[in-house]
């Protein structure tokens, strides 16, 4: 199965020259679905992963998923004042201004062995402020996973030698 058939490409969504790469018909298929989680969690066998990690919120979808196929625990991340009991914060830069990301703070125990899940890998700058979440709670990052990885805007430079992968590279 192509999973490339089942990403939409919305140009200039939500800004002008924005390509929006659409999960939602791969969503709406259940077998493009299930090859989806499966050619992720194929790479994870034996890596004894405790905790999988969504980021809102499209990294919500796959990340449950994975986590109940793991048998981990899911730990969602969230935008700011979302999550109600005490947290700490990442902040990173966009292209105008800043963004923060927040996780509770008994989400991760030091040694848990962490997956960070989300659905586009572009800059980095949010994977990058996932990963300083996690360090500062004291896990471990196993390795980050993407449906889709957009290569040209060179992301992997900023999350140094962490294992990734990608389940549709462009
Ligand atoms: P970045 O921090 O630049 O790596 O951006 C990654 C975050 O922004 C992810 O949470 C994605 O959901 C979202 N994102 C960035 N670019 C796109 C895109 N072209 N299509 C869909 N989502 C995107």
């Amino acid at each position: 199965m192509n999973l490339e058939n089942y990403i939409r490409d919305i140009q200039d969504f939500p800004k002008p020259g924005i390509g929006f790469k659409d999960i939602t018909p791969l969503l709406s298929n259940p077998d493009a679905t299930k090859a989806c989680l499966e050619l992720l969690a194929s790479t994870l066998a034996d890596k004894k992963i405790n905790k999988v990690i969504g980021v809102e919120s499209r990294g919500f979808f796959f990340g449950i998923l994975l986590a109940q196929k793991l048998n981990a625990g899911f730990v969602p991340v969230r935008k700011p004042k979302k999550l109600p009991f005490d947290t700490i914060s990442a902040s990173y830069a966009l292209e105008y201004g800043t963004d923060t990301l927040e996780i509770h703070t008994d989400a991760i125990q030091k040694g848990d062995r962490v997956l960070i899940h989300d659905d586009v890998l572009a800059t980095g700058g949010t994977a990058k402020a996932v990963c300083e979440l996690v360090e500062q709670l004291g896990g471990e990052i196993v390795q980050m996973n993407f449906l889709m990885e957009l290569s040209f805007l060179n992301g992997r430079e900023k999350l140094g030698s962490k294992e990734i992968f990608a389940a549709l590279t462009y």
